[in-house]
This record gives structure tokens, C-alpha cells and sequence, in this order.
């Protein structure tokens, strides 16, 4: 089976054991993940290879972090990596294509008999996959780079856990589409915490600096992987508090993310952020994380030869 017209949004997806199109899936309204929120996600980035396949790109630290944010909110992983990575395959394979792709999943709690906060005994996790379109920033925009507002991050103090319950980045994200702007860089307490859908990164001094890992922020998949790209191209990395005065001094302002990569933030609250044009550490970077995804294609394609 393969996905309709290109222009027509209904991929084949994965719902409960179920493969079909998109536009017949169905969960129940007692579903906790529609009640509550009570579930968690992830999304993992596929790129269209010469030849056709698409490749998932840092896919066994999404299935860790999708683990660990299971664990966090104790429900138990339906599947092991294997399975995971099964899944995701067929989804790849339902829905051949041209360009690059995410592979959206989500588990909820499950559907409950009736209406009530707490976990109720014996039920199911829902399991939902589903394949989507990504593009890519163009190299116009990255040329250009991106306008960024500010807003008070007012969420809960467990952005730690990849949770389907995202009012609060869901009005962020709102707050820059009415701004005009690509993202809404939160500030908690006088220090940066992160985007709406991304980390955010800033240069200082020659010195990449990122907010500290813990309750405040998701890490995202590319916060390790900036760490590593910092190291190979020579850039000093910390990671520790930032305050709202560095962030506008900031000599670069970039945000990272499965569909962005890294991005670079030219404007800030109507500002231009250093020279107002994309820096050096973020060309460094970006260049980077181009050549680690090849390597990562690479070796995937000589472990499947
Ligand atoms: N923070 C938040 C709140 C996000 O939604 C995302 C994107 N999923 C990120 C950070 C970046 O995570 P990743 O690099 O895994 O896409």
C-alpha cells in the first residue's frame, strides 16, 4: 500500500495492531490521550536517500528517549527497540515517496472505562505511527535566517517528558505565528529555557552555550548531537544557565530541532541579533550536521549491505 496523491494527506498508519489510511483511524473518546493528555510522543526525522529509501536519522536515541519518557510518566514500553524499529520500517515501506519525512508516534495511557484522573487497572496503551511530509528550511531562509520572538515560559516544570500535553507549547507556538516569527524563545525566572518546539542555542564570546538539561527543558535528540558537532569543529561548548541580558547580547541566536536542524535566529523581539546576519558558529554547525548525517547514512547502508 502506498500513500494517495502527494498534494492528498492520507498516509497508511499504525493504530493498536491496524495498518490503514489515515483518514479511517479512529481511537475512542474516553482514549486518555484525548481526555487528558495523558501520553507522549516522539518524532524522528527521515531523509530521502539516492535511490529512493529513506533513512531515520539518530533513531536509537529517539527510541531512548521514547523509553525514558514512558518510564517517567509509567507506562509501560509496549514494544523493545526491535519492534520499534519494525514498526518504523513498515511505516517507511507503507508510505514510499519522494523527499524527507517524520515518523510521528504517539502512546497514550489507553482508553479507560470511565472518566477519572487517576491510572486506571488493566488497560492497554495506545500505540499510533504515522509518516508525515518534512521540509526542510530552504537555503533561502537559512541564508536569511529566522525572526524569533520572546514570551514568559509559563509551562510546568516537567518539559523533560516528551508529553502530548503541549497547551502550553501549543499557545507559544501560536504567540510567534502571530508575530510573524518562526519560534517564541521562552524565558523562565529572567533565564532562556527554549522554543516552543526546539532548543535554543547562543554565542558568546566565541562560546556556544546551552540551557542546562533537567526539568525545564526537552533535550532534544540534536542537543547531544550539537554537543558532538561543537567538539569536531573546534567550538567551545557550555551548557549552564543564560540569562534574558546574554540572550540579547548574544553574538548568535540558533534553535535545533528534528524538522530544522539547526536554524539560525537573525531577529529577536524586532532586534537584530549581532551582525543581523547567520554567524560563523552556526555555518560551522550546520555544515556539521551535514556531514554527520552522511557518515550516519554511510554506515547504516554498510550495515545493511
Ligand atoms: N524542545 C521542545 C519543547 C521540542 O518540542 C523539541 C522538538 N521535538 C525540541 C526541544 C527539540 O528536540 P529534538 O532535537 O529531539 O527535535
Amino acid at each position: 500500500m502506498t500513500s494517495t496523491q502527494a498534494d492528498e494527506f492520507n498516509p497508511t498508519v499504525y493504530l493498536n495492531g491496524d495498518w490503514g489510511p489515515l483518514s479511517e483511524a479512529r481511537i475512542p473518546v474516553l482514549d486518555r490521550g484525548f481526555i487528558f493528555g495523558d501520553g507522549i510522543y516522539e518524532v524522528v526525522p527521515l531523509y530521502a536517500q539516492a535511490g529512493g529509501a529513506r533513512l531515520p536519522f539518530r533513531l536509537a536515541q529517539h527510541l531512548a528517549r521514547l523509553n525514558r519518557s514512558l518510564g517517567k510518566i509509567r507506562i509501560e514500553n509496549p514494544f523493545d527497540d526491535a519492534g520499534w524499529r519494525a514498526l518504523i520500517q513498515r511505516a517507511i515501506d507503507a508510505n514510499a515517496g519522494e523527499g524527507d519525512a517524520i515518523v510521528y508516534i504517539q502512546v497514550t495511557r489507553g482508553v479507560a472505562k470511565k472518566r477519572g484522573h487517576a491510572f486506571p487497572a488493566g488497560i492497554a496503551p495506545t500505540v499510533f505511527v504515522m509518516q508525515s511530509p518534512l521540509v526542510l528550511p530552504s537555503d533561502a531562509s537559512r541564508a536569511q535566517g529566522a525572526v524569533a520572538v520572546t514570551a514568559e515560559d509559563k509551562r510546568w516544570l516537567h518539559c523533560d517528558i516528551k508529553s502530548t500535553s503541549l497547551l502550553g507549547n501549543v499557545l507559544m507556538a501560536q504567540h510567534a505565528a502571530e508575530h510573524d516569527a518562526l519560534e517564541t524563545i521562552q524565558l523562565r525566572d529572567g533565564l532562556l529555557t527554549e522554543g516552543s518546539s526546539s532548543n535554543v542555542w547562543i554565542v558568546a564570546g566565541g562560546t556556544l552555550l546551552g540551557a542546562p538539561r533537567g526539568p525545564r527543558i526537552l533535550e532534544g535528540i540534536r542537543y547531544g548531537l550539537i554537543e558532538e558537532l561543537a567538539a569536531e569543529a573546534g567550538i567551545a561548548f557550555e551548557e549552564r544557565d543564560i540569562t534574558e541580558a546574554e540572550l540579547r547580547a548574544a553574538d548568535e541566536i540558533m534553535i535545533s530541532s528534528a524538522t530544522k536542524e539547526v536554524m539560525p535566529i537573525t531577529t529577536l523581539d524586532g532586534k537584530p541579533v549581532g551582525s543581523g546576519r547567520p554567524g560563523p558558529v552556526y555555518a560551522a554547525l550546520y555544515d556539521a550536521y551535514q556531514r554527520a548525517k552522511a557518515r550516519e547514512f554511510a554506515s547504516q547502508a554498510s550495515r545493511a549491505g
